[in-house]
């Protein structure tokens, strides 16, 4: 049985305890100490040490902590030397030797009938590429596939005209670049990879065209860092952005968008915002409730709509009541557990400048803001002063906010 992992040695009695060793990219195996022997060992190997580090099994694991395994983490404590392995890996397969060095604990596996290897270090040499850049189309692993430990995958400039369906393979995945190709659609499947965190799109044919369903995917909307839809041909972004809660850095310049979606407010991760080179004529009072680092307006259509005002002024319903209030816990929906008439009401709630829902209700105004109140440092290529699509909640708010500027 072998493990290929990244392993952490924690020396318990070591004075210098404090500093442990980084993770290292090896492989763990459980075997016969020998070809006759029945004594079973761990042996631990990486490439800087190629023969490996022998650990006795009998007797002499202290205990298994297995509380994150389903995080594809666990340690091994050791009492002789007094090192715990904390280990790293394919949920599946550390699930399979934890279970498999159970089994050798308890006895309950007979070390002659077990397919256990004899421990035999030569196999580091197989310790799997954990980044794949691949520049050129004659380079391109159609039938041999991606190793399922690719964590980055780089497939950039190689003109390729669809998103291949073999990337969903890979449950390690952290960081895709598709840049530089011709890809116009972007499968749903694509959001359920549970460790995505960078994603680059950019040069790409993005169009009106694109479905967005990969965006509603549970694993995205937390875990994603990084989009970068920019250089497409997109009009509009849809309301779905405003889900990506773990969002950092978005980048969507270069298209053609002549408005931002009013979720975008609701991104409270967001850092650095690059929605330069577009034709933005305004931008979403929800941004009013941004904090950014960064942000890049520069080449855009900005420009002075006459101030308008529409507002409801009836009582709000207590449809509308209810899914404020639902809205504010923040709770995650979707359509198993809502029906779908009441996802699709929720997603195009507008956002007051306060950070409030509202959907039927609201008193609506262009404002004048100065772009510094939202980031730190602003790129922009006329003067820091846009108008801003808000929407107030209720009277007070707009009486509040709106008022700032003129
Ligand atoms: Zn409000």
């Amino acid at each position: 049985m072998k493990l290929q992992c990244t392993v952490e040695v924690n020396n318990r009695l070591s004075t210098t305890n404090v500093i442990r060793r980084k993770p290292q990219r090896s492989i763990l195996v459980i075997g016969r100490h020998s070809v006759k022997s029945t004594d079973l060992h761990i042996l631990w190997q990486t490439l800087q040490n190629k023969q490996g580090t022998k650990y006795k099994i009998d007797g002499n694991i202290d205990q298994i902590f297995t509380k994150f395994i389903n995080d594809g983490k666990a340690t091994i404590r050791m009492i002789e030397p007094p090192h715990d392995l904390i280990i790293q890996s394919d949920t599946i397969q550390l699930k399979s030797f934890i279970h498999i060095l159970k089994l050798v604990i308890s006895k309950k596996a007979d070390p002659s009938v077990l397919a256990i290897s004899n421990l035999n270090p030569k196999g580091v040499t197989s310790i799997p590429k954990t980044k794949v850049v691949v520049n050129k189309p004659s380079e391109y692993p159609t039938l041999e596939g991606f190793p399922r430990t690719t964590k980055e995958l780089y497939l950039t400039g190689l003109n390729r005209k669809s998103f291949d369906r073999q990337i969903l393979r890979l449950q390690s995945l952290r960081v895709l670049d598709l840049s530089n190709n011709q890809i116009s659609s972007i499968p749903t499947e694509l959001g359920a990879l549970v460790h995505l965190q960078e994603l680059i799109l950019s040069q790409n044919r993005l169009n009106k065209a694109l479905k967005w369903t990969w965006l509603e995917q549970t694993a995205i909307k937390t875990n994603l860092k990084l989009l970068d839809i920019s250089d497409n041909s997109l009009i509009i972004l849809p309301e779905q952005i405003g889900k990506l809660h773990g969002l950092v850095n978005f980048k969507a310049s270069k298209n053609m968008l002549s408005y931002l979606p009013q979720s975008i407010g609701k991104l409270s991760s967001l850092k650095y915002l690059d929605v330069s080179k577009n034709n933005l004529n305004y931008l979403p009072g929800s941004m009013k409730n941004l904090r950014l680092i960064l942000l890049d307006v520069s080449e855009n259509k900005f420009q002075k709509i006459d101030l308008y005002f529409t507002c409801r002024t009836s009582v709000p319903s207590l449809l509308e009541f209810g899914a404020r209030e639902f809205l504010k816990t923040g709770c995650p929906y979707d359509a198993s557990i809502i029906p779908f008439t009441l996802v699709k009401y929720l997603n195009e709630a507008k956002y007051c400048v306060c950070g409030n829902p509202c959907f039927q209700y609201y008193i609506r105004k262009f404002v004048e803001y100065n772009l510094s109140t939202i980031a730190n440092s602003v790129k922009s290529s006329e003067n820091s002063t846009v108008q801003f699509d808000c929407y107030f909640c209720t009277i007070k708010c707009e009486s509040c906010y709106a008022k700032v500027r003129y």
